[in-house]
């Protein structure tokens, strides 16, 4: 690997490169962006995903949508959720959206993140009708579960009959 001068410092040399503008990035100087960032967000640029930043693209282009998905993320936590099984308590209330899948998760809890997240994104209160399903997928000569799903983002709150809070657990 090539060491070249870092950029922001002009102090340290570096193999690193900046995922925006691929100006050499020293590690003292670079800005990290974990993996499971963004996890839950729908889209998502891949060059925000890319874990490495200068300060300059970190400053301009990463903190705020990174701030606003937080913000988002907290709203959904917000979100409740019901199931398919769950009709009963959720007949009253209006589906106006088209249901939202989620691309598959190796999480079932993800799922249900993810669709919350969503319905979050686009002003909702709640997320009714989830659908989960698993599936084994082969990796080489390994499988595994992975969870795929889908819902409708609605506004439930004060139409559901017989809330049950403990919401985020199947009871089957
Ligand atoms: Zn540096
Ligand atoms: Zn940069």
């Amino acid at each position: 690997m090539d060491m070249i001068l870092c950029s922001d410092c002009q102090k340290n040399e570096t193999a690193l490169n900046c995922g925006m503008c691929a100006c050499a990035v020293c590690k003292s100087c670079a800005q990290f962006l974990e993996p499971e960032s963004f996890e839950f967000a729908p889209s998502v640029t891949p060059e925000i995903k890319h874990g490495v930043f200068c300060q300059t693209c970190y400053g301009d282009k990463v903190a705020q949508p990174l701030a606003e998905y937080f913000d988002v993320l907290e709203t959904a936590k917000n979100i409740d959720v019901y199931f398919k099984d769950q009709s009963k308590e959720t007949r009253l209330v209006r589906r106006k959206e088209k249901p939202v899948s989620v691309a598959p998760c190796d999480d079932r809890d993800d799922v249900v993140m993810k669709l919350a997240y969503f319905a979050a994104l686009g002003g909702f209160d709640s997320v009714v009708d989830i659908d989960l399903k698993s599936e084994k997928v082969f990796i080489g000569t390994y499988s595994k579960l992975v969870w795929k799903g889908s819902g409708v983002p609605a506004q439930a709150k004060g139409k559901v009959i017989n809330t049950d809070k403990s919401i985020w657990h199947n009871p089957n």
